[in-house]
């Protein structure tokens, strides 16, 4: 993903499918042409870089010129079409080629079609890189067309976002921001956050991604990862990084429809802090906040003692593993306090008190969102 200004774009057609499409194109017209030589006119600013590799690739001899018009201001299509250098040779009785980037509501075609209307040339032939059909308006025939777009804004291989973007080989496609609501629940061990997140997922229809459940389900149904998971959670210590991170993918992948998430001991590390943040990102979501449960440490050991009663949990029956797994926290997780602070996005939450005190608490944050 990339950022031009204040927008975000993701990758969306790569070098090798443009380089493909110009190859189509250059042998269709060289075929076509025959032995004419044709005079291919590019429209600046954003043809320089087809008309360069097109040319290129043609096979014949040619001639290359161009004109100059400004269509585009920020995201739409302007209807004001500047012609800024016109025609500067005779092309009476040439075959020429108009080589556009991209056509899409046509403007700058009738503005095209405006100068050659006096030229007296032999054929005006016009082909496009890229075309966006539900876009265009006009009638006009464009005879070669390398790729078919929607109607998305692209930016790349010559195509600009306000002045930026056009030297990138690749075209990237503006990223539209579905309206999820992504929260990370955090707080140490024993503050609540799987309690509070029963409540909050039915509030707010999200899905909630326990990384501690799933690995405890795995430990139950013996799998290879539960094996894995057991060895570190028996003692209190985190999972390796990666083995945690590739399960959360794979966690989300399962809810695509999901219209938000609430992770809940994840992330625990500013690695998988990075990759959430990724992950989100192939979403065109983000996290929204991380909400944290504060609560004293010996408040959090006495309540993961009660909890062990009844649990079953290895990790809470033990006094020296809870405080183990305190310290982790503190050692490794509590600086992804700092992570989310820096992009504005944490906010503290009291975690003592009744349960439903806890959860309007944290819905006064979420409700400000
Ligand atoms: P929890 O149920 O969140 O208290 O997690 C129980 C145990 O699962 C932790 O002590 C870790 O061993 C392991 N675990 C859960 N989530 C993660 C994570 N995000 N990264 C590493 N280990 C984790």
């Amino acid at each position: 993903m990339i950022k031009l200004h204040d927008k975000y774009f993701k990758p969306f057609i790569s070098a090798k499918e443009i380089d493909d499409a110009i190859s189509r194109m250059a042998t269709d017209i060289a075929n076509d042409l025959g032995d004419e030589i044709p005079v291919f006119i590019g429209i600046l600013n954003g043809s320089f870089m087809v008309v360069s590799d097109f040319v290129k690739k043609y096979p014949k001899p040619c001639e290359v010129t161009f004109i100059k018009l400004a269509s585009y201001e920020g995201l739409k299509s302007s209807d004001d079409i500047q012609r800024l250098i016109g025609l500067t040779q005779d092309l009476t009785g040439r075959t020429v080629v108009i080589l556009e980037d991209i056509i899409d509501s046509g403007k700058t075609l009738a503005e095209v079609h405006r100068i050659f209307k006096g030229e007296n040339v032999k054929q005006l032939l016009i082909a496009t890189l890229f075309y966006k059909p539900e876009a265009y308006k006009k009638d006009y025939k464009l005879h070669y067309v390398g790729i078919e777009i929607p109607n998305k804004f692209i930016v790349g291989f010559g195509l600009d976002y306000d002045g930026l973007g056009r030297d990138i080989p690749e075209v990237y496609q503006i990223k539209t921001i579905e309206h999820m609501t992504n929260i990370v629940l955090f707080g140490p061990p024993g503050a609540g956050k799987g309690t509070q997140a029963e409540f909050l997922k039915a509030q707010y229809n999200l899905v909630h991604i326990s990384t501690g459940d799933v690995f405890r389900y795995n430990i139950k149904n013996e799998t290879a990862l539960g094996t894995l998971a057991r060895s570190y959670m028996d003692k209190g210590e985190l999972v390796p990084d990666e083995v945690t991170i590739k399960m959360l993918n794979a966690e989300v992948d399962k809810n695509a429809d999901a219209v938000g998430f609430i992770f809940d001991g994840f992330p625990r590390t500013n690695a998988q802090a990075k990759a959430l943040d990724e992950l989100m990102a192939t979403k065109d979501s983000h996290i929204n906040a991380m909400i944290a449960l504060e609560v004293d440490d010996e408040v959090l050991v006495q309540r993961l003692l009660e909890r062990g009663k009844t649990s079953g949990r290895a990790d809470d029956a033990d006094e020296a593993i809870i405080r183990n797994r305190i310290t982790e926290y503190y050692n490794k997780t509590a600086i992804l306090k700092d992570y989310y602070s820096a992009e504005n996005k944490y906010f503290g939450v009291n975690g003592i008190g009744s349960i439903e005190a806890i959860t309007v608490r944290l819905s006064e944050v979420i409700d400000t969102l």
